[in-house]
């Protein structure tokens, strides 16, 4: 049965606001468990879509798949399945997309990935595969009527040389099809404003979702910002660091943090908030509920 919400495009381009969460593929039976408790709940503030991020290799990926073929076939939600070219041919990369538009799933976050086991190692692409985003986004247009999302990055791609490429790469994966983008993680609202001001000044309109990480464990968040190469700001660090034996001070503080991102994004025009739960849903709610928005009913944006 054809999924009753509009695909994230459809939402965009009706100059609607997109409120989503992401999940990533569990390893265990009860890491399996905890992420479907999460997704039960999140169902209950119907959501403009959920996405479930793409394994680095392995039977993780088929994860990816199943999870996202279970969310489209079992749930109210709309499922936006990432898909990365890392170590993957052309043909393979056509099979999982072929797979997904079977089981009805019409949304895709296309993106290159990073080399596997070192995210900072040297990139090699499949020797029949891809180098770069744009031509996965290219060969999932080809194959269909998708509604496609990229990656950006409010504080520039960590591999690129400049803005000044990073900048025109981007753009190219506009051109080549993309509908809408969702930033890496970031901590400074005004790295996301940057971003946008830069596109624009080179004519690229296309609709930025900020994501956003709610920051309420000092040694968890350290590690993802490391990895991701966010700035973390040295007052919120402090703060969490301080409360670090007092899980309850920590998430509160978390919480506060990522409500007033949110609602300064929101203040600043953003098209919509993509909230990282870490298959949890406790903290991403109380931001949601924080903000108050009706997200069952169409939210304008100014
Ligand atoms: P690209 O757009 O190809 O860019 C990669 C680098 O190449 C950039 O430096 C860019 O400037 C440069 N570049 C692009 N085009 C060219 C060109 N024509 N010539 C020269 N240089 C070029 N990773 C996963 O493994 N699984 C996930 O599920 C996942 N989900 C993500 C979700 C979001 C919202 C974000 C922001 C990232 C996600 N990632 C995921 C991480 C992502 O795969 C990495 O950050 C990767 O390094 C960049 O991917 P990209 O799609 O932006 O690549």
């Amino acid at each position: 049965m054809p999924n009753p919400r509009p695909t994230v495009r459809e939402v965009l381009a009706d100059g609607r606001r997109s409120f989503s969460f992401e999940f990533f593929p569990p390893k265990t039976a009860a890491g399996e468990r905890t992420l479907w408790n999460a997704i039960r709940r999140i169902e209950s503030c119907a959501p403009s879509f959920v996405s479930v991020t793409y394994g680095a290799g392995g039977s993780s990926r088929d994860r990816t798949v199943e999870v996202t073929k279970r969310i489209a076939a079992e749930t109210t939600l709309r499922p936006v399945a990432h898909l990365t070219a890392v170590g993957h041919s052309r043909a393979e990369l056509r099979r999982i997309i072929g797979q997904y538009a079977d089981a009805g799933i019409r949304d895709v976050l296309a993106l290159r990935g990073d080399p596997p086991g070192d995210p900072r190692g040297a990139w090699t692409p499949h020797p029949d595969g891809f180098t770069h985003a744009h031509e996965l986004v290219t060969m999932i247009r080809q194959l269909g009527d998708f509604s496609v999302g990229v990656a950006a990055f409010p504080e520039r791609h960590p591999r690129s040389p400049g803005w000044t490429d990073d900048i025109r790469h981007f753009a190219a994966k506009c051109r080549a099809g993309a509908d809408y983008a969702i930033t890496q993680m970031f901590f400074h609202v005004e790295d996301y404003l940057r971003l946008r001001d830069r596109l624009m000044s080179v004519g690229c309109l296309t609709p930025i979702i900020p994501e956003i990480m709610p920051a309420t464990d000092f040694r968890q968040i350290r590690r993802f910002a490391e990895l991701s190469d966010a700035r973390f700001p040295d007052a919120l660090a402090q703060r969490l660091e301080a409360a670090q034996d007092n899980p309850a001070d920590g998430h509160r503080i978390g919480v506060e943090y990522a409500t007033e991102m949110s609602q300064r994004l929101l203040a600043e025009g953003a098209p919509g908030l993509h909230y990282i739960t870490l298959n949890k849903s406790t903290a991403t709610l109380e931001i949601h509920q924080n903000l108050a928005v009706d997200t069952a009913k169409p939210q304008p944006r100014p």
